[in-house]
């Protein structure tokens, strides 16, 4: 569990089933995803990767004006709540509870409480909040 892979949307890339290397059906991606804040290696420029789902509607993150989006004036906009929605109702984590948390007891104790959170029971491995299976022990 690192800084650099919580989104400024609250989402910690560590437990995303994409960084992690698989798609939500099961098999093995040929790239997996190097989380919300890494370089864009893709474009020409060595730019960093813009938020996936904020991005087309935020100037703040687009621009690097934030770094979360708890430090904005508006939060928790619209496109954030409608982002966290679809979380708390398919995954069972709300992004806007993990962003009050971080500024509430900030980011050390924020990824001690998520590495408590999403470590496997079996093995000591990551587990994905996405389909909740641990891709160190469970994979087939
Ligand atoms: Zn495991």
């Amino acid at each position: 569990m690192k800084p650099e892979l919580i989104a400024p949307c609250g989402i910690n890339c560590a437990v995303c089933v994409a960084f992690l290397g698989y798609t939500m059906s099961g098999p093995k991606r040929k790239h997996p995803c190097l989380g919300c804040r890494s370089l864009d290696t893709s474009g020409r420029s060595l730019s960093r990767k813009k938020c996936a789902f904020m991005k087309k509607h935020c100037d703040l993150l687009a621009n690097d004006k934030v770094t979360f989006c708890f430090e904005c004036d508006e939060f928790p906009c619209q496109h954030l709540k409608k982002l966290d929605d679809g979380y708390v109702r398919n995954y069972n984590m709300s992004l806007i509870e993990n962003l009050n948390s971080i500024k509430k007891i900030g980011m050390k104790r924020y990824l001690r409480d998520q590495k408590k959170k999403y470590t496997c029971s079996q093995c000591g491995g990551v587990v994905s909040v996405h389909t909740n299976r641990c891709y160190t022990c469970s994979i087939h």
